[in-house]
């Protein structure tokens, strides 16, 4: 049986963006982020997909949401050191505010076998907006990167996660070929050591990594996105 091909979400490496909430759970350490990637160059690599993330060999596929500057900073000179490519998934109105990245760094990602995404225009969780603002993420984002970087932006990652079928639809029905949620990607968090790291990659989630994205997204259910988020940031403050 062929196995199911990881694609893996990163958002910092080696430092705090500034926006995100309880990033720091994301925030991936450099040395970890290095042997992490070290072990991903070693696996058989295939031809990068096209249409679907989801086609090649055998290596994890890498994405980055956000535009962190430190995608660029500290990641890229990794991923170039290494010979692989990346997926770096862009929010319109971020691009150049501190901590995040430049249009020109963004352009020398993709001028160098990077291929950039959008993310949408402001962050916005996609489920609770109306059609026009949801109409603005996923058309305006597209728009406003193709123009930059004059190229054809064909993937789309849901800020947060958060969707559902009318979303998909919609991003489809705009031009999208491939929509990335929290269903189909591994988010490697900071904790992660190799051992766990290269489990997830072979198993998937681990059991109580599991039970931890269960809690949470049960957890958003009941409380709704605005008040998880006070919450999450409330108990994050204290840690
Ligand atoms: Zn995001």
């Amino acid at each position: 049986m062929k196995k199911r091909k990881m694609i893996l979400a990163y958002h910092s490496v080696g430092a705090h963006p500034i926006k995100e909430i309880g990033a720091k759970l994301y925030a991936v350490p450099l040395y970890r982020f290095r042997e992490q990637m070290e072990y991903a160059a070693n696996k058989e690599t295939g031809p990068l997909p096209s249409t679907s993330l989801g086609a090649g060999g055998d290596s994890p596929i890498i994405t980055f949401d956000d535009g962190d500057i430190t995608n660029y900073l500290n990641a890229y000179p990794i991923l170039k050191e290494l010979d692989l490519k990346a997926y770096f998934f862009i929010i319109g109105t971020w691009v150049g505010t501190p901590g995040y990245m430049s249009w020109k760094e963004i352009e020398e990602l993709k001028n160098n076998s990077m291929t950039i995404g959008s993310h949408g225009m402001t962050h916005r969780i996609l489920t609770e907006l109306s059609d026009e603002e949801l109409n603005y993420e996923l058309r305006e984002s597209k728009k406003v990167l193709e123009s930059h970087l004059k190229t054809q932006v064909d993937y789309f990652s849901i800020p947060r996660g958060l969707c559902n079928e009318k979303i998909i639809d919609k991003a489809r029905d705009v031009g999208y070929k491939t929509i990335l949620t929290s269903d189909n990607r591994i988010v490697v968090r900071s904790g992660w050591d190799l051992n766990h790291f290269i489990k997830v990659l072979e198993n998937g989630y681990s059991l109580s990594d599991m039970v931890e994205n269960m809690i949470k997204n049960s957890l958003r259910g009941i409380l709704g996105i605005k008040n998880y988020d006070r919450l999450r940031s409330a108990l994050l403050s204290k840690s």
